[in-house]
């Protein structure tokens, strides 16, 4: 059957309905771990529209799709994510938080940018393309974005969805974004003994290796790649934890953190073992003299799922960049157009971390990011979803995933 992806001629989801859509999840709070009820309103969204094959994995990732009308064509995916982060003190909105108040023209509250918004239009706008997408799109909302990024890690990992692209929501101001840094937590830990403070003699302090510490991560800060799309790596010290915390005692163990804004390519275990070279240089390779000891490694967090899965994680997100002229990129900026003016869409890296790290970081599956709405008010009080622009943005969200299987298609 010829295709022919004519968008302003083809399928127009229905605004209002997207809009009520977000506006429900909205007064759904659900933080990273909580989002049982967000993901069940998905769910029966999901049933509405009539998608295929509904149901939560064992992470609590909201998963359905739209089945594609050639089975050789290939899947698109796109992806929001179920939780958000706190709102803070209710008294410092000027809407509250959790009311999806529309007012001057815009969504108000948790998650009306960050992304319940753009989670509504993009499950719209995947459902619109029932019966004329060649490929599959797979509409997958997932769990922990805003802790690391655990429910897409593990979906992709499982293999129960394959995609050959994926688009995320997070907010673009309508741009097409194509990579963003990663983020890893290091921790160097430093241990001594313990002591009273009025008799030093008799500990080891901990803190004493602290200034060889910050040296040496300063040398490995002054020597960080640079990409030409996403700017250098950048690794700062940002904590110095003490225990006991008792201030007339000596510590016996300081714990130093690292913020590393990492990019694509740079693994955990390279970076530690950069890290624990260059204290080793600092120090001696005899190591620290008497007690004392050291020790590199990843920060870590206990979380547990909705459903019950729980583990251990490393505080790591990767960082990716997809080329700008990859055909998936070209395909998406033309599909998308300039809002307002002629021209393709602009084509630029995100500021913020996103699933795309292990999306495109990790299994290497191409993805850009599309969506309405200014980073700036990302996390924030003030955060709120321009209806205009919302709802230029769905218009364009059926053809930009048309325009993203003809690029993978060639
Ligand atoms: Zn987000």
């Amino acid at each position: 059957m010829p295709f022919s992806p004519t968008p302003d001629h083809g399928p127009r989801p229905d605004f209002d309905a997207a809009i009520d859509f977000a506006r429900d999840l909205i007064r759904i709070p659900g933080l990273s771990g909580d989002e049982e009820s967000v993901c069940r309103r998905v769910l029966a969204e999901y049933e509405r529209l009539d998608l295929l094959d509904i149901r939560h994995d064992e992470w609590g990732n909201a998963i359905g799709r739209v089945a594609g009308l050639d089975p050789g064509a290939p899947a698109v995916m796109v992806n929001a994510h179920l939780d958000v982060v706190a709102a803070g003190d209710p008294e410092a909105w000027e809407h509250p938080p959790f009311a999806a108040e529309l007012a001057d023209g815009c969504l108000h509250g948790r998650g009306a940018m960050d992304i319940k918004g753009p989670l509504a239009l993009l499950t719209h706008g995947a459902a619109a393309l029932a019966g004329r997408t060649p490929g599959d799109v797979w509409v997958v909302h997932t769990v922990f974005e805003e802790r690391g990024g655990l429910g897409m890690h593990r979906l992709l990992e499982s293999g129960e969805v394959r995609p050959d692209a994926v688009l995320i929501g997070e907010s673009t101001h309508g741009d097409i974004c194509i990579g963003h840094r990663g983020r890893a937590e290091v921790e160097v830990v430093l241990k001594g003994r313990a002591g009273h403070a009025s008799a030093p003699d008799r500990a080891r302090n901990a803190l004493e290796l602290v200034p060889a510490v910050l040296d040496a991560v300063e040398r490995v800060a002054a020597h960080q790649p640079t990409d030409a799309a996403l700017g250098p790596a950048t690794l700062v010290p940002t904590s110095i934890d003490v225990l006991p915390e008792s201030r007339n005692v000596i510590p016996d163990r300081v714990t130093v953190v690292l913020d590393w804004r990492i990019l694509p390519g740079m693994k955990d275990e390279d970076l530690l073992a950069t890290i624990r070279r260059a204290i080793t240089e600092r120090i001696g390779s005899h190591g620290p003299p008497g007690d004392l000891g050291w020790e590199v490694r990843m920060a870590t967090e206990r979380q547990r799922t909705w459903t019950g899965h729980e583990e251990e994680r490393s505080v790591f997100m990767p960082g990716f960049g997809v080329a700008r002229d990859h055909p998936v990129v070209v395909a998406a900026a033309e599909a998308v157009g300039r809002r307002g003016e002629r021209g393709p869409a602009r084509v630029r890296p995100w500021a913020f971390a996103t699933d795309g790290g292990w999306s495109c970081g990790t299994f290497d599956i191409p993805t850009i990011g599309f969506a309405p709405g200014e980073e700036r008010h990302a996390h924030t009080n003030t955060e709120c979803l321009d209806l205009d622009e919302a709802a230029w943005a769905l218009q364009r969200i059926p053809r930009l995933l048309l325009a993203m299987q003809e690029g993978l298609a060639g």
